[in-house]
Formats: C-alpha cells, structure tokens, sequence
C-alpha cells in the first residue's frame, strides 16, 4: 500500500517538533533512566511504541512505516532535542539531594536509539513470511528462527577525505547497502558553488577516537509452522547494531522489527548484478519463553493426561 500522506510536505524541522511533543509525553521516563546511568560510552536503546505513536499522531506512525530512515533520524533529534531540555533540572534536583538514590551526578548520553515495539499485526507492517522485494525501505515486523550469527566487530562509521583540486575536507559515513562501505568517492562533495570537479581524493588520518560502531551480521530463516504444505523456508540476513549486538544465539526464535535494504555486491561492467534483500534490525525480541508447547493439540494433551492418569501409581515410571 502507498504511503497516504506526502512527507515532502512536512519539513525536518515540523516532524521533529511534532515528534518532541510525543517524546515529552511519552518517553521522558525512558530519559531520565538513561540520564541516571553510568556509563556515557554506552548506546541505550529508548523503547517507543508504535501504537502510541500512531494514536497520538496518524501521519508520523505512517511515515514510520514508509520513510523509516528519515522518521528516524527525527525520532532521535527529538530526543537529543528533550534531553537537552531536561537535562539542567535534573542535574539542578540531584545537586540539592533531591536524588539519593543515585550515587553519581546525571549525564546527557551522547549515543542512544529509539528502539520500536508493538508493530501492529497486518499485511502492510507485519508479514508472515520474510520480506520480497517490493518491501524495500519499509519498515516490517518478522518473525523467524536464528540459524546463523556472525562474528560481531568494529565497524569504522565516517571517513574524512581531502580532495587534491580544491584541498577541502568533507566526510564520508559507512555505507551498509555495499559490499564495501567506504568505495572511493566519485565526487567532491566538499559544497563548493560552483561544484569542484576533482577527482583525486586522500583518505585524511583521524587522530584520537576513532567514530565506531559495534556491528554483526545474522541469518533468520522462517518458522516451518507458519508456511503452507511443500513450501520451503526462505531465510534472510540481518544487519544488527550497537546494543542489539552479541544478543542472540542460533536456534533462537526471534521477532525482528528493522527497514527493508538492499544490499549491493561489487559491480563489474557486462556481469550480471548481485543484489540482496536484507532486513537493518531496529528493535529485536527474543520469544524463546512464548514457544512454550506450541504444536500441542487437544488430542495429544488428552493423551498426556489419559497417559498419567493410567500411570500415576508406578513411581518408578514417573521418575524417569
Ligand atoms: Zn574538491
């Protein structure tokens, strides 16, 4: 289904200030639990729901499901935005000891996300089966059992190059929709007017923190029990980041919630293209505890209790 309203219509500036007003409401909790916690390197994952969202605001939970990116980005603006805000009469009230229970001054955390739950269940958001191509840049909700997890590392996230025409530095962020996430630039981009035309760039040496990410790449494949008869399970991969890294192990029945991508293989000029569909996970749950005698019917229950019934006096067999 196309997206019913038009996000060119809405400016940066109007959906962040129309999502401050959600998170004012909705995720202040959320923030001051971070603002308590120690540790200022660490990325927090701020939960917001979906449901809430859209009831407080119909345009911004469909944006959401057709421009994650940019809704996103916003969400996290907004927060950035309400922290900011807060952050002095939080500090200020745990200065007058307002706040013995919290042994360390606040903080305001640098690296945080909005993490999505409660996705509602229909066609358009939650699919049955993995995401096909015409789901590309949506934001989706699957369900599936973890077969395989990658080795979780370091991924560089922004390069700085220095163009020998014009001897202006721009930056660079990884792309996580190529093979290689940092190909060689093929402009300036350097925001000159009239646009330089170099096209030799050198890669600038960063001094002190390089800017990383935790990164780890797993593979889902869908649950047998909710395909049809002679269908086979398809899998997919999945990009996870940050504080959704090192959670999962194989075997795991998981739901993912995350936004449709592509990821492109190097392209060689008359070879056919290599293009995969893979999900960049947002928020995961782990529903190991849910599975809990699912496949059991009424017939076999029967069975279990007509079985222990006939059985309960041989102490031996109950033991073993
Ligand atoms: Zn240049």
């Amino acid at each position: 289904m196309a997206c019913p309203y038009d996000i060119e219509e809405y400016g940066d500036e109007e959906l962040v200030v129309a999502l401050t007003e959600f998170v004012n409401m909705a995720m202040l909790g959320d923030i001051g639990s971070m603002m308590r916690a120690e540790s200022t390197d660490t990325c927090y994952g701020l939960s917001a729901s979906f449901l809430d969202l859209i009831d407080a605001s119909m345009p911004l939970g469909t944006f959401l499901v057709h421009h994650p990116k940019k809704l996103l980005e916003c969400f996290e603006k907004a927060v950035a935005d309400v922290q900011n805000t807060v952050f002095p009469e939080f500090l200020a009230s745990w200065e007058n000891g307002e706040i013995p229970d919290l042994a360390w001054p606040p903080t305001k955390k640098p690296k945080f996300h909005v993490r999505i739950t409660n996705l509602p269940v229909n066609q358009d958001s939650t699919k049955g089966s993995l995401p096909r191509s015409c789901d590309i840049g949506r934001f989706v909700c699957v369900r599936g059992t973890v077969i395989r997890t990658g080795q979780p590392k370091m991924l560089e996230w922004k390069r700085v190059y220095k163009c020998a025409l014009c001897h202006n530095e721009f930056e660079k962020e990884a792309d996580l929709t190529a093979q290689d996430p940092f190909p060689y630039p093929v402009r300036c981009e350097s925001g000159m007017t009239p646009a330089c035309t170099g096209r030799k760039f050198t890669l600038v040496q960063q001094t002190g923190d390089v800017d990383c990410h935790d990164y780890q790449e797993i593979k889902i494949q869908e649950q047998m029990h909710t395909l049809g008869v002679g269908s086979i399970p398809r899998s997919i991969h999945v990009i996870m980041m940050e504080d959704l890294v090192d959670v999962m192990k194989p075997g795991d029945d998981v739901t993912i919630t995350g936004e449709v991508i592509q990821k492109w293989k190097n392209l060689f000029p008359e070879e056919r293209c290599d293009v995969e569909i893979m999900i960049q996970a947002n928020n995961i749950k782990i529903n190991n505890q849910d599975g809990r005698g699912e496949g059991v019917t009424d017939e076999l229950q029967n069975e279990f209790i007509e079985f222990w019934k006939k059985h309960d006096w041989d102490h031996r067999l109950n033991r073993s």
